[in-house]
């Protein structure tokens, strides 16, 4: 009896302990732990062809999957990993879990098939950079993806000659390089000038204006052009209704990514939408491509 007491006093002290240290560990050391324990996990977004009614690509999206909060969004936590060095390990902790996950369902998918990674400015300039990004190419069993550094821009690209050189070297590696959230924040138009960019995406707060009211879409209207006459292909993020999806298909915007076709999910969910019949509303415009519902 005793023992068992005393085997629950020192079993509680521990907890309290653990529980007292948790509370004093600064934010960066709390995720710092998260990164080492795997905590921070991909999430995938499939993102369609519109044109061809086809599953094109995914674009990874972390969550932290906390033990007592459920999956926690990466506006939570990214900012902190940006300001930390903490982007670094992160980013390559879901690099070494996308291998593991599209290694197991290489036979499901098509050739040139996309994934696309977020890199935030930080870790870009890091010295390691280009020959990880190399390593994580180099670890793919699938002959023939695509992989797409999505350059985000929460915080001013140092547009440099490392940079241009860093994502050349990249480019001639076969990597895809998107400019992530266009229109918004620091992007700037010299990037385009200055950077080898193969595609833009559409920040999705341009596509959420599209509604009934007159001039809704002027600001999207440029920045379609735009992309057009610098001959940059686009994606459309964050596509929710069927209203937003028939204005892009009108001006021709074949890649689109958002909750009207799916939303992010585990790497579990993402073998089911695999499996599945691609849940694609075609274009309006084209009448030779298949309906599917
Ligand atoms: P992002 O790269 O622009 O990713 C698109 C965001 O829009 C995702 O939010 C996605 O869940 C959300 N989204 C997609 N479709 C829709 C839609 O139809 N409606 C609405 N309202 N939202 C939609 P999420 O996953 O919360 O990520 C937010 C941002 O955090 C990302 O924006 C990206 O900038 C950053 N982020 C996420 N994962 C990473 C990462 O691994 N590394 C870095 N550096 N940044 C990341
Ligand atoms: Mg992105
Ligand atoms: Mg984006
Ligand atoms: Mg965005």
């Amino acid at each position: 009896g005793i023992l068992i007491f005393i085997l629950f006093i020192s079993c509680a002290t521990a907890f309290a302990l653990v529980k007292y240290l948790n509370k004093n560990a600064t934010p960066a050391e709390t995720l710092r732990r998260a990164i080492t324990n795997g905590e921070i996990v991909p999430f995938y977004q499939p993102v369609v062809n519109g044109r061809e009614g086809t599953l094109c690509g995914v674009e990874v999206l972390a969550r932290w999957k906390h033990p007592r909060s459920g999956y926690i969004p990466p506006a939570l936590f990214i900012p902190l990993a940006e300001k930390s060095d903490l982007i670094i390990p992160l980013t390559q902790s879901l690099m070494r879990q996308v291998v593991t996950h599209m290694n197991v369902i290489a036979h499901r998918l098509p050739e040139g098939f996309h994934i696309g990674i977020n890199v935030s400015a930080a870790h870009i300039a890091s010295p390691d950079f280009v020959a990880e990004c190399l390593k994580f190419k180099h670890s793919f069993n699938h002959p023939a993806l695509n992989l797409v550094i999505e350059v985000t821009e929460r915080e001013p690209l140092d547009v440099d000659e490392d940079l241009v050189q860093r994502l050349n070297t990249l480019h001639e590696n076969g990597f895809v390089i998107a400019l992530d959230d266009f229109g918004t924040g620091y992007s700037g138009l010299s990037y385009l000038q200055d950077l080898h960019i193969d595609y833009i995406k559409i920040d999705q707060s341009f596509v959420a204006r599209v509604n009934a009211e007159q001039d809704s879409t002027r600001i999207l209207d440029c920045v379609l052009d735009l992309a057009r006459k610098l001959s940059l292909s686009i994606v459309a993020e964050g596509v929710e209704t069927k209203e937003q999806l028939d204005y892009l298909n009108q001006n021709n915007i074949t890649f689109l990514q958002g909750y009207y076709f799916y939303k992010p999910v585990n790497f579990q969910d993402l073998i089911k939408i695999l499996l599945s019949k691609p849940k694609v509303k075609v274009a309006v415009n084209d009448p030779t491509t298949p309906k599917d519902d």
